[in-house]
């Protein structure tokens, strides 16, 4: 295994090891294709993988590498929930809402599982079980109404009595056939598939504006390139006519990778509060236990703090063998929960953000919401990610 460059923080995350570093050219100017997806994470190279696949040309245009951002920050779990949500979402949004949302969940779910399939990647895609638990007895009516909220929207949920991790818990929720991933092997093969054909990947060329339009011009640090749809997949907007930032609320998580001794079962789990997850993750040295958790202002400059709790607590949970990888990042939750997904102001000039620490689904819903806003296709999914409904 070969350690990348770790930086001030002595920060490096697992999946960037064993995956080439890119090299997509930058912009050339002058070009004109369907739609133009700026930014290359997860939500913009599986938009621009469902549109290629729809017969449109498309161009990602990525500032830096592609897959090096907030999504090399995830631990990858894939789930119809990352935590506690329907119960608190049916009683805010109401149960056709939550109906939806867990449908949406459902379904990036699935449309992860078959693009694996479809494009044949190996990325040591999982299907297992996700637990939601708490260490302790306190709270556990909390879970049992988020058990019943899952249940009445047709979740595939089960009440269980305990969740089999090497340490005591309290009863759990189990979510069958969910899934996990690597992430960049994941992205970087649908990247490489995006390009040629009239479609093209550009790097280290950083969007700078969009010039509304029929047409519309991407004007870039390396010239412009014309688009009949822009899809901003920035993380943070980086063009924003509708104020959205302001209803996009950012924290850093922090995850370490860590060797313990002994089997560790073959689950993802989260314990909800105060929430900390793991997951495993196949290695050459072995399966490596990634515990996430802790929360800090995103512009914290030394991070040393958290992660010396975030040890602490996995030394207190788990026969820690060694420490190998130390990592964080950001990511931003919306006012209601729900990310912002759709059209903004601007005829043809589309926005996903705000996914609340559950990109994997909500970056791939993302995708599938603007590949058919942009093909003419009405879901079920269009209204409640409407950007604009903050308006
Ligand atoms: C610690 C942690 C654990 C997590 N665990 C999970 C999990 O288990 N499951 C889950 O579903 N989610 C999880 N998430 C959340 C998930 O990782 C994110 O929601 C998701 O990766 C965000 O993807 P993105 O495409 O929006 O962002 P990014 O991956 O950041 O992609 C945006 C891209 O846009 C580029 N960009 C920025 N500005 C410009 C510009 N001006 N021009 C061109 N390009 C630009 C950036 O360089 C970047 O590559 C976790 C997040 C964290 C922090």
């Amino acid at each position: 295994m070969m350690h990348q460059e770790k930086n001030s923080n002595n920060e490096s995350s697992f999946w960037l090891e064993m995956c080439p570093a890119t090299n997509f050219p930058t912009l050339n100017e002058g070009l004109k294709v369907d739609v133009a997806i700026l930014g290359g994470g997860i939500a913009g190279i599986t938009t621009a993988t469902l549109l290629k696949k729809a017969g449109y040309t498309v161009a990602v245009i990525e500032a830096g590498r592609v897959v090096k951002d907030v999504t090399v920050g995830t631990t990858a779990k894939i789930s119809v929930s990352p935590s506690k949500i329907y119960n608190n979402l049916i009683s805010t949004l109401g149960i056709v809402k939550a109906q939806k949302y867990a449908n949406a969940n459902s379904n990036a779910l699935d449309k992860i599982s078959e693009i694996v399939e479809e494009h044949d990647i190996d990325c040591d895609f999982h299907r297992l079980p996700l637990y939601i638990f708490n260490e302790s007895l306190e709270k556990v009516d909390e879970l049992k109404k988020e058990a019943k909220a899952a249940e009445k929207l047709g979740l595939p949920v089960l009440w269980v009595d305990n969740v089999h991790l090497p340490f005591e818990t309290g009863p759990g929720i189990k979510y069958d056939n969910q899934a996990q991933f690597h992430p960049r092997k994941y992205l970087l093969a649908l990247s490489n598939d995006l390009d040629g054909d009239g479609s093209y990947v550009f790097e280290k060329t950083r969007a700078i504006t969009v010039k509304e339009g029929e047409l519309k011009e991407v004007v870039t640090d390396q010239g412009s390139i014309m688009a009949h749809n822009v899809v901003i997949a920035t993380h943070s907007p980086v063009y924003d006519p509708d104020g959205l930032q302001a209803h996009l609320h950012s924290e850093r998580s922090y995850v370490i990778g860590v060797y313990v001794k002994g089997e560790f079962p073959d689950g993802m789990f989260i314990d909800s509060y105060p929430v900390h997850t793991y997951r495993s993750t196949p290695t050459d040295k072995g399966e490596m236990i990634l515990v996430a958790g802790e929360h800090s202002p995103v512009n914290v400059e030394d991070r040393s703090l958290y992660y010396h709790r975030l040890e602490k607590y996995a030394h207190e949970h788990l026969d820690v063998e060694s420490v190998e990888y130390l990592w964080s990042s950001k990511d931003s939750v919306t006012d209601d929960g729900l990310p912002m997904i759709g059209m903004t102001s601007q005829e043809g000039i589309y926005v996903a953000a705000g996914f609340g620490f559950w990109g994997m689904t909500n970056g791939t819903t993302a995708a599938m919401v603007i590949a058919d806003l942009i093909t003419g296709k009405q879901t079920d999914a269009t209204n409640i990610f409407n950007p604009l409904r903050f308006k």
